[in-house]
């Protein structure tokens, strides 16, 4: 990654940096004052690498487009002076005032015009410059996030498009471009690829990479010689080339050889203006799909997710300009006819009823496969390239005017609906939480059933094949652990209160006896206390008493009759009960052990009766 990252000048945006000014000038987007912080792509990236709220990646994701009607973003590139237009004397009537206006100065001594986009950036401006202002990281994150986003560059033939998107032209065959001059490509592919490392995210990258050519379609990536591919549509997809191979890549390594392969294949002719010229529209498209998404039902389809899509527009010309002949004015008729329909398109979307009007899509190749970018559900980045030769004015002024046009169409985003439009993060998060519950409750439930803990398994393989179908499975199994554990407490509990009472039965059963015993112990004397008093307490009733005079309570948990050593007041009670058991200490004496299911009899309706004479409440 590092070998794309020379020739940052300072490592920030300083062309957006400026606060906003008025300027007054031809176009559209001139003579209004822009928020830079709204639809400037460039302004967001200040902010990014300012390291404000919004430079927090993880935050910059959650960040949609600018809202349901969000602006195609236009910055202008100004090539430099080729050494053969300075050779000719040709002279310069572009001038870069502050870092978002353009003003031109025709050269008959005519007022300046000024043009106002995203960004301008003029000659002097290196490859890296371009790629940290121009705003395509943004893309890159929305499509990640599943957005369908295109970057496209146009402009007069020679501009400086294929330059910016791709470089300079391949020095030989299987040269690649020099580092430090590859172009937005290259470097986002680079940027995306380190980005997809950083999020952990488990994406699944592709590519394709097609030409209209003389209005053919040719697949650049084909195994074969590329042959014409049909364009359809249909509802789900829009407008789509049929066919097309789409080729799956792990690396950027990868990506690149991908890249050499369609620029080596893409059509290209020398003419006066430009040595290595374009005669085609290349589109190269990156598919995101999140490894949760559902594969594509038809094979050829590429794979449901974000995209991100490079077109590199072939030149308007001026066939007497480039003094093509023969082959050359055929392509670039074609290449005029099919910019033409763009123009028109671009036309009609600037009109504010543009909902009833019908936006001629299907005039052109070229407008098919950029109906979405333009007018439908798709991010777009336009990079409009210019020459500051005056020789070139008449075209660098209807390449301005185009560009200024262009920053007032909107188009509506969406992500798609499927799940990946949920933030992965989130996702996951979710699903650690459901496991982490699961993996809890199985434990518990092992503990008190040991069949418990041999669940599942075999279904969780099934569900790592789709994140939201293992999410449904474990809520569900969580809801079932749930029950089952709930089931398994409450008959514990029941257990447990069942063997609580017996133990209390059991325990009164003892006072009782120990009681009777006392009283069979031979010997005179005098009249013994009562062995409620003696006998500690039965753990049952220790429980707080209820009402001001015990003795008469229930034990709340056995119902068993509390004894008269509960009482706050059993010394008053004492020796009246000792006296009315004078009788029967004699009958024990006189009777002996025989006499104690008698004495027990007696013992609970004389409690009965105490209780019913002192209990205040009862009365
Ligand atoms: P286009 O694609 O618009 O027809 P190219 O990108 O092929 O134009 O550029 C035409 C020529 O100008 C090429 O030789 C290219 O290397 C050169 N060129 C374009 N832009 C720049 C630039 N910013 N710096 C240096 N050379 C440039
Ligand atoms: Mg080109």
């Amino acid at each position: 990654m590092a070998a794309w990252e020379g020739g940052d000048e300072g490592g920030g945006c300083k062309v957006c940096i400026a606060s906003p000014s008025v300027v007054k000038g031809e176009g559209t987007g001139e003579g209004k004052e822009r928020d830079s912080g709204g639809a400037n792509p460039c302004a967001k990236q200040n902010m990014e690498e300012r390291g404000s709220p919004d430079g927090d990646p993880a935050r910059n994701l959650e960040q949609g487009p600018e809202g349901p009607e969000t602006p195609i973003q236009v910055v202008l590139r100004v090539r430099p002076m080729s050494a053969a237009e300075l050779r000719r004397g040709e002279q310069s009537v572009l001038h870069c005032s502050g870092t978002r206006t353009l003003q031109v100065s025709p050269p008959g001594g005519g007022p300046d015009v000024a043009f106002r986009f995203g960004a301008v950036l003029d000659g002097a401006r290196t490859q890296e410059d371009v790629f940290r202002a121009c705003g395509v990281r943004r893309l890159g994150d929305l499509a990640l996030r599943g957005f369908s986003c295109t970057v496209f560059a146009f402009g007069q033939t020679g501009s400086g498009k294929t330059y910016t998107l791709t470089g300079p032209p391949p020095q030989g065959e299987g040269v690649p471009v020099p580092p430090s001059l590859a172009g937005i490509t290259q470097r986002t592919f680079a940027w995306l690829l380190d980005r997809v490392q950083h999020l952990g995210a488990p994406v699944t990258l592709h590519a394709s990479y097609l030409e209209i050519y003389n209005e053919q379609v040719r697949d650049l990536l084909s195994l074969g010689a590329p042959r014409p591919l049909p364009v359809r549509w249909n509802k789900t997809r829009g407008f789509y080339v049929e066919h097309l191979r789409v080729v799956e890549f792990g690396s950027l390594g990868a990506l690149m050889e991908l890249l050499q392969m369609g620029l080596s294949r893409r059509r290209s002719s020398a003419h006066t203006m430009n040595q290595a010229s374009s005669r085609s529209h290349a589109l190269l498209t990156i598919y995101i799909s999140h490894q949760t998404q559902m594969p594509p039902v038809d094979p050829g389809e590429p794979p449901a997710g974000g995209k991100l899509c490079f077109v590199d527009l072939a030149g308007s010309e001026k066939v007497a300009a480039t003094g093509s002949r023969g082959e050359l004015v055929i392509e670039a008729n074609s290449i005029n006819r099919s910019l033409l329909a763009l123009g028109h398109c671009i036309s009609l979307l600037l009109d504010p009823q543009r909902k009833q009007n019908h936006i001629p899509f299907r005039d052109s190749k070229l407008t098919k496969l950029l109906a979405d970018s333009l007018g439908g559900r798709g991010v777009t980045l336009m990079v409009a390239c210019v020459s500051p030769s005056a020789q070139c004015l008449p075209e660098t002024l209807s390449t301005l005017r185009y560009a200024s046009r262009a920053q007032r169409i909107t188009t509506r985003p969406q992500a798609p609906k499927s799940p990946v439009a949920k933030p992965p993060q989130h996702l996951e998060t979710e699903l650690l939480q459901l496991q982490e519950e699961n993996h809890r409750l199985r434990s518990q439930l092992g503990q008190m059933d040991p069949r418990a803990s041999g669940l599942i398994g075999a279904r969780v393989s099934w569900a790592q094949r789709n994140l939201y179908g293992m999410l449904q499975e474990f809520m569900l199994e969580n809801e079932r652990l749930r029950k089952e554990k709930s089931q398994l407490q409450s008959s514990r509990d029941l257990a447990q209160d069942e063997q609580r009472i017996l133990a209390q039965q059991v325990h009164e059963l003892e006072r009782r006896l120990l009681s009777a015993c006392y009283l069979h112990q031979p010997g005179p004397g005098p009249a013994p206390p009562c062995p409620c008093v003696m006998v500690p307490p039965p753990p049952c009733h220790a429980l707080p008493p209820l009402c001001p005079c015990p003795c008469c309570h229930l034990c709340p948990l056995c119902q068993a009759p509390l004894a008269h050593w509960a009482c706050p007041r059993r010394e008053l009670h004492l020796p009246q009960l000792l006296a009315s058991w004078q009788p029967l200490f004699w009958a024990l004496r006189i009777h002996g052990p025989d006499m104690v299911p008698a004495l027990m009899e007696f013992l609970v309706s004389r409690e009965d009766i105490t209780r019913a004479t002192h209990c205040p409440q009862k009365k």
